[in-house]
């Protein structure tokens, strides 16, 4: 008894003062952080003010429900950068949230994102491929901006009291290893950083500098970001000096278009969507009459690295007049958007209701619907330009293409945005395309399923559609064997898969019907007979053999019973671990025109057995599949050749 009671009083009591160690991934991260990273330095700022920002907004959210959480200051909210050159250091407070005890320690000595291992990883990439400067600007898209505080400081403190907490807690490091977290009393609520700035960061100490970079990177930033009057008692000249506002303070989305530069645009798209690149679309409209609106959108023009993140965050910041709602509201944006960033700001929606209800909130359907509606006419327009629309299309067409299956209300309107690698021209075609050049007697949108398009162009699934000069889709994105199926048709053309067995080709008309074909077709009766042998031979291991006209190069091929299953979506699930269902039924297709099938029919014995065998694995290895028993064909295939190079 005694023993549980001393053990719980000791969990629960937190210690005035205490040292620990950054999680490892951390350590690593400041050891890059503070040796060598050298240019761009200045984004430290841009961070830690968008973290001041974040926590301002979320304090106004939270108090909503509580008001009681303001203490004094009725929702004046203002970020406070000081100067203070005597002792060398730069400060940046916030009123915002704060942190507690606990709350310091998760937050700034572990990351619970995978941010370090992906920052680290496009260090690299991108030290390949340009200079550093374009290195650390990425920082804050992966969740660890704050400890860009490190580029400048080699002292970090931080005092923070967390709304409605009594006391407050100073953290503080040297970014070496470990750092110190103790109680600090009676502090002001929100979060104040202290940077003793390095030798060669004094430069940050500089009135006209702080002001230069607040405007390039946080002129945006909703709150007044603040200069206090600089303490220098030495400089007569500056004591009665004002605080001045640096930036412009106000809600940028609520501008109209004509007042937002393009710089601005783009610095804000930095900020709220934690990003680098340039946007590729920017969307900026007021919605008026029945439902009114704000929306500021934006297109990356790469791809984040957590696009498929399960667990990833949305993008797009949720406001309701000016009060930041939430950014991970599912409702908001359809998921197949899930790459748009940016901020949606309405006065139409109730402020006091929980986020879960107002996930389901008929309003914010109508506001969803709106902002498809608009994005989707935005893709309309900038598709009429195909080079421009296929760099939208490479980077997002993966996910895009989720919403032919989820949006069944915008299907056509999808399909037409969609964009396919095809056998019928180098670059990206679209379905108009497709449907246009389809054959005399051609019925079906032909497409086969594979991982990399050149391999599916080479498959010889493909050979016979390709030799007639039938067009096929290329489809080497996982998502298309979901869609694909569910589609069903565009433009009431079903789309039908080549590695199906049982397509019959002959009623479309060849682009040049081969002459004197007819006398290479073998008798009915040889080639049934080679089909038995086969069948005999191979038992179990195929569900049929048959004889296929989609072949013209190769011998065999493998496809999947009509109806199921394609080979490659059984394969993907049984590299996922996903449990296929029963086992795909898999027929044998032999070319009748091939050499040496019409050679099989004069053999027979183990020479017929192990040629079966061989061409089963060969089409087994052209569909990317492993071939059963590897030791078995080495055999079989090491004898053929002895028997080829020594005849
Ligand atoms: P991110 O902002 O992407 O989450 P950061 O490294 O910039 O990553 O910050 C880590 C976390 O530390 C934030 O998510 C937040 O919870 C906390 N934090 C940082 N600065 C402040 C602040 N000024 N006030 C309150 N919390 C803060
Ligand atoms: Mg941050």
């Amino acid at each position: 008894m005694t023993k549980t009671k001393s053990a719980e009083s000791q969990k629960s009591e937190t210690p005035k003062s205490e040292t620990r160690e950054f999680q490892a991934e951390v350590a690593k991260l400041l050891d890059l952080v503070v040796h060598s990273l050298y240019s761009n330095r200045e984004i430290f700022l841009r961070e830690l003010i968008s973290n001041a920002s974040d926590a301002c907004d979320r304090l106004r959210y939270a108090a909503l429900t509580d008001p009681k959480l303001l203490e004094d200051t009725s929702g004046d909210f203002a970020i406070h950068i000081g100067i203070d050159k005597p002792s060398k250091t730069l400060t940046i407070a916030d009123n915002g949230i704060g942190m507690n005890h606990d709350e310091l320690i998760a937050n700034l000595g572990t990351i619970a994102k995978s941010g370090t291992a992906e920052f680290l990883k496009s260090l690299g990439e991108a030290k390949s491929d340009g200079g550093k400067a374009k290195d650390v600007n990425l920082i804050g898209q992966f969740g660890v901006g704050f400890y860009s505080a490190f580029m400048v400081a080699d002292q970090v403190e931080v005092v923070s009291r967390k709304a409605g907490d009594a006391e407050g807690w100073t953290w503080s490091s040297n970014g070496q290893g470990a750092f110190t977290v103790a109680a600090a009393g009676a502090a002001p609520r929100g979060t104040r950083i202290t940077l003793h700035l390095k030798k060669d960061a004094e430069e940050f100490l500089g009135t006209p500098r702080l002001r230069q970079i607040v405007k390039t990177y946080s002129d945006h930033i909703a709150l007044p970001v603040i200069l206090d009057p600089i303490k220098d008692e030495s400089d007569k000249n500056e004591r009665d000096a004002e605080p001045e506002t640096l930036n412009s303070a106000s809600a940028l989305w609520m501008r109209t278009k004509n007042e937002v530069t393009a710089d601005q645009y783009k610095e804000f798209y930095h900020h709220v969507g934690h990003a680098f690149d340039d946007p590729w679309h920017t969307l900026h409209y007021h919605a008026e009459g029945a439902i009114e609106y704000t929306a500021l959108l934006f297109i990356p023009t790469q791809k984040p690295f957590d696009l498929f993140h399960p667990e990833r965050k949305g993008h797009v910041k949720l406001y309701v007049n000016r009060v930041f709602i939430s950014d991970q509201l599912e409702g908001l944006m359809p998921r197949y958007l899930r790459f748009v960033r940016g901020v949606v700001d309405s006065s139409d929606l109730p402020l006091n209701i929980s986020r879960e209800m107002l996930q389901n909130n008929p309003i914010l359907r109508k506001i969803q619907a709106g902002i498809s509606k608009r994005l989707l006419k935005d893709l309309k327009d900038r598709a009429e330009k195909p080079e421009d629309y296929a760099a939208f299309w490479e980077a997002f067409g993966a996910v895009f293409k989720e919403g032919l299956y989820e949006d069944f209300e915008r299907r056509e309107e999808l399909l037409d945005l969609a964009r396919f690698k095809s056998s019928g021209a180098d670059g990206l075609v679209s379905l108009k395309d497709y449907t246009a050049r389809m054959k005399e007697g051609q019925e079906a949108i032909y497409y086969i399923t594979g991982e990399s398009t050149l391999a599916l162009k080479a498959s010889p699934q493909a050979e016979g559609f390709l030799a007639k000069g039938i067009e096929v889709l290329l489809l080497a994105d996982p998502i298309d064997e979901f869609w694909v199926p569910t589609v069903a048709t565009y433009d009431k053309r079903p789309f039908k898969s080549v590695a199906e067995a049982g397509t019959d080709l002959s009623a479309i008309k060849a682009a040049e019907e081969e002459k004197g074909e007819a006398k290479d077709e073998p008798q009915a009766g040889e080639i049934a007979a080679v089909v038995e042998k086969l069948k005999a031979s191979l038992g179990e291991a195929v569900a049929d053999v048959r004889v296929s006209s989609r072949l013209t190069g190769s011998p065999v091929c493998l496809v999947a019973d009509t109806g199921g299953m394609s080979l490659h979506l059984a394969r993907m699930l049984k590299q996922h671990g996903e449990n296929a269902g029963p086992a795909i039924r898999k027929v044998l297709e032999i070319n009748p025109k091939h050499p040496l099938i019409k050679r099989l029919g004069s053999v027979g014995g183990d020479a017929l057995n192990d040629a079966a065998h061989l061409l089963l694995d060969q089409a087994r290895i052209v569909e990317g599949e492993a071939v059963p028993d590897p030791a078995a064909f080495a055999k079989r295939l090491s004898a053929f050749l002895e028997k080829g190079l020594t005849s």
